[in-house]
């Protein structure tokens, strides 16, 4: 049974569809990403699962019990916000019992609550601090502390990790997830970061203008993109699609066989492709070397028909502007998505 489950949920603002007709449901102990481009409505949805806003539409149970109407105080769920919200006055530990205090669990438990916390999560030797003496992960372990603490069976997080630093957001990210399999809490994490939803979630809902693109594991939305969106969003960097009909004769052994070859785009990883001696001519118009590996930038086609190709080639490239070259990629790499809807051809 779903921990949490939204059906048809839809919220609007003055109006404007900000969420639209949204399902998905979350399996117990489970961490669910909630994926998508700015102003998509992940923000929303989590909010409206929180019960911060009220749907215009649709209905939201948590624990089998219909949640739609009830108050945030009633639905079983902590929250951690991407500002920490954390009380500038307050010590940290009177931060992270805040909320025990205000929903009066007896002071005995408050306190064991605290210990067991902070020991997790390192923060044993800083409760007595201020928020303004702690650095940016410490105080985002507080505002998990406070999640830990309320011990709810669901935790809604929104973008917890966006104001620190590249190494720091990678061992919060380890933290969390280790945190969250470890309490068996079930998590929906917003996030605009595809490697962190990559990395972290057990499925993932890509979200685009509202609505619900693909929900899947991070494998099948990488394997599988059920459409050009969910193609180029998850991976980095992203897929090539390609007009099947620029490649002329050379692109004919990648056709489908039961579709019209003008109306299908192909899709490619630049992983995938390979650079030598046969396949479809193109050349070079850039190389950026990074070290483990180097992206060609090479275009393909003829005349005003032509597009350009990432290509992932480990080490240095070798190869410079102006280069030609022929890309090759086996068969069962191949994505076929229908050119004019974006989606994906079976
Ligand atoms: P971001 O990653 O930028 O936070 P998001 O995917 O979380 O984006 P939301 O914050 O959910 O997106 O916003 C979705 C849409 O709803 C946006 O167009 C936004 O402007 C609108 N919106 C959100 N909250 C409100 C509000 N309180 N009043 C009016 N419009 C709102």
């Amino acid at each position: 049974m779903a921990e949490v489950e939204l059906q048809g949920v839809t919220k609007a603002f003055n109006g404007q569809t900000a969420v639209n007709d949204v399902s998905f449901s979350v399996a117990p102990g489970h961490l669910v990403a909630l994926l998508g481009p700015s102003g998509c409505g992940k923000s929303t949805t989590l909010r409206l699962i929180a019960g911060l806003e009220q749907s215009t539409a649709g209905t939201i149970h948590i624990a089998a019990r219909d949640v739609t109407h009830a108050g945030p105080a009633e639905r079983g769920v902590s929250m951690v916000f991407q500002s920490y919200a954390l009380f500038p006055h307050l010590t940290v530990a009177q931060n992270i019992l805040f909320g025990l205090e205000v929903r009066k669990v007896p002071k005995a438990e408050r306190s064991d609550r605290l210990k067991r916390a902070a020991d997790m999560l390192g923060l044993a030797a800083l409760l007595d601090r201020k928020p303004s003496q702690l650095s940016g992960g410490q105080q985002q372990r507080v505002a998990l502390g406070r999640a830990i603490v309320a011990q709810t069976p669901v935790c809604l997080m929104d973008e917890p990790l966006s104001n620190l630093d590249a190494q720091l957001r990678l061992d919060m990210r380890r933290e969390i997830r280790g945190l969250q399999r470890r309490l068996g809490v079930t998590m929906i994490y917003v996030t605009h970061d595809q490697v962190e939803a990559m990395t972290m979630a057990d499925r993932i809902v890509l979200m685009r203008q509202g609505r619900v693109e693909q929900y899947g594991t991070p494998d099948e939305l990488y394997g599988r993109p059920a459409t050009v969106f969910t193609a180029r969003f998850v991976g980095t960097p992203p897929m090539n699609v390609v007009p099947l009909a620029l490649l002329g004769g050379e692109g004919k052994r990648f056709a489908p066989a039961t579709h019209d070859a003008a109306s299908v785009s192909l899709g490619i990883r630049p992983e995938h492709i390979r650079l030598g001696e046969a396949g479809i001519h193109g050349t070079v118009t850039a190389v950026e070397y990074l070290g483990a590996d180097s992206l060609v930038d090479v275009r393909v086609g003829a005349g005003a028909d032509q597009a350009n190709c990432l290509v992932r080639v480990p080490g240095k490239a070798g190869l410079g502007e102006g280069d030609d070259v022929r890309l090759d990629w086996n068969l069962a790499d191949t994505h076929h998505f229908d050119t004019v809807s974006g989606r994906r051809i079976a």
